[in-house]
């Protein structure tokens, strides 16, 4: 999950990371109210999880609260990059005599942990990483030895911090580490990190991706998630702990295993073509050893998306043979029935694999109305996507 900038600064500001903290407005008349109790020149800062908001207009000076509420007026509402921003940060404006930049990351590649530093932060950092890869010093970290004083002297000089600074960063790069690692981080990114013209070290911006894998042991984590940002069926797919991501087709995709269910995303997506560009409407594995109460809970989620045309239950029977998946999917749809719900969006069956003949043939004699058997992968994503082309 990735954090709005203010709960980032809420999170080094946890952990001792030198910034500003501020205030979270939605309205224009409350940043006024905001910049006046903080006082002096304030910034007005877009909360949208995208970068660049600078360039896009999201980042703006106010020397007074009522040059902040025409800021945050501007402000609110502005599309950057496709978000939409409800919400933005007044914090009072710091000088700024030079931006760096610092940031931990799990290096994927290196099966470590990296950490990357530069003296020339504030610009778009991929751009510096291509045209000037020798700016951006690059230091594997390792996860048992983490970064102590030698390893964060070792990032800081490979850096080029100047002497004035180099104990302020050192101690900076320690307090990032500790989000990182306390905070079961994916990536913690400063961009700028400042001197100020007292000579002060401090993050500006910041950036932060927690790890779901490691939401068990954060419950106060929860309380980050931004409601109003979750799609509901990704909500209700995550409360019955299926694999769901929504997708803006019209197809509705559920199969067994992950890779799988890619493939029919590709294959439906292809034929969809000639249907005038039908595409799936979401990944959905159910994984191997599906019950009838999964496949239920599949189909219910599926079906409650209303820009599904058409569902498409592609099955490879393997160690869950077709019959039993079969058998599952004839009660999944007695205990949506049980739930009140009818199922009013034609199915296109593809069973293949272990038993395949005997779950075909239970379909069969189950005659569920508006399901529909076929043979091949590719004949039954033809005829999804036909019928949600038809539907339209
Ligand atoms: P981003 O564009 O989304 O990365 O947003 P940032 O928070 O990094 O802000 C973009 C730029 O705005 C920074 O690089 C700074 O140059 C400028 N900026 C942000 N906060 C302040 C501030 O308090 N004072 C001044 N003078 N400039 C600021
Ligand atoms: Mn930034």
């Amino acid at each position: 999950m990735d954090l709005y900038e203010y709960q980032a600064k809420e999170i080094f500001a946890k952990h001792g990371v030198p910034t500003q903290s501020g205030e979270v407005v939605t309205d224009p008349e409350a940043a006024r109210a905001a910049a006046e109790r903080i006082g002096g020149m304030v910034v007005v800062k877009a909360q949208v999880k995208t970068g660049g908001r600078g360039k896009a207009g999201g980042v703006k000076l106010a020397k007074s609260p009522e040059e902040a509420q025409a800021r945050a007026a501007d402000i609110l509402g502005l599309d950057i990059k496709g978000h939409i921003v409800g919400k933005v940060l007044i914090t009072g404006a710091s000088d700024i005599e030079q931006e760096y930049y610092a940031s931990f990351l799990v290096d994927r590649a290196n099966r470590t942990y990296l950490a990357m530093a530069s003296v020339e932060g504030g610009m778009d950092i991929e751009q510096l990483a291509v045209e000037r890869p020798e700016a951006l010093a690059r230091i594997l970290v390792d996860a048992l030895e983490g970064v102590t004083p030698s390893k964060a002297a070792e990032i800081a000089d490979a850096a080029g911090f100047p002497g004035e600074v180099r104990d302020q960063v050192i101690e900076v790069l320690q307090k990032l580490w500790t989000v990182f690692m306390a905070e079961d981080a994916t990536l913690v990114e400063v961009n700028p990190l400042v001197r100020d013209p007292q000579g002060q070290v401090l993050a500006l911006d910041g950036k932060v991706s927690l790890d779901g894998n490691a939401d068990f042991r954060h419950p106060e984590h929860a309380a980050l998630e931004d409601a109003a940002d979750a799609d509901p069926l990704e909500a209700a797919a995550r409360a019955k702990d299926l694999n769901y991501v929504k997708l803006d087709g019209e197809v509705g995709i559920i199969g067994n295993g992950a890779g799988l269910v890619m493939s029919t995303l590709d294959v439906v997506a292809y034929a969809g073509e000639e249907f005038g560009g039908v595409k799936p409407a979401n990944f959905l594995d159910i994984g191997g050893g599906a019950s009838a109460q999964v496949m239920a809970d599949g189909l219910e989620i599926i079906l409650s998306d209303p820009s599904v045309r058409s569902v498409f239950v592609n099955v490879f029977g393997g160690i869950t043979a077709c019959d039993e998946v079969a058998n599952g999917i004839v009660q999944a749809i007695e205990l949506i029935a049980q739930h009140g719900k009818t199922i009013d969006k034609p199915l296109v069956v593809r069973l293949d694999g272990n038993n395949a003949e005997l779950g075909r043939s239970i379909l069969q004699t189950a005659a569920l109305s508006g399901v529909s058997l076929e043979d091949t992968m590719d004949g039954a994503a033809r005829r999804a996507a036909e019928l949600a082309a038809a539907a339209k």
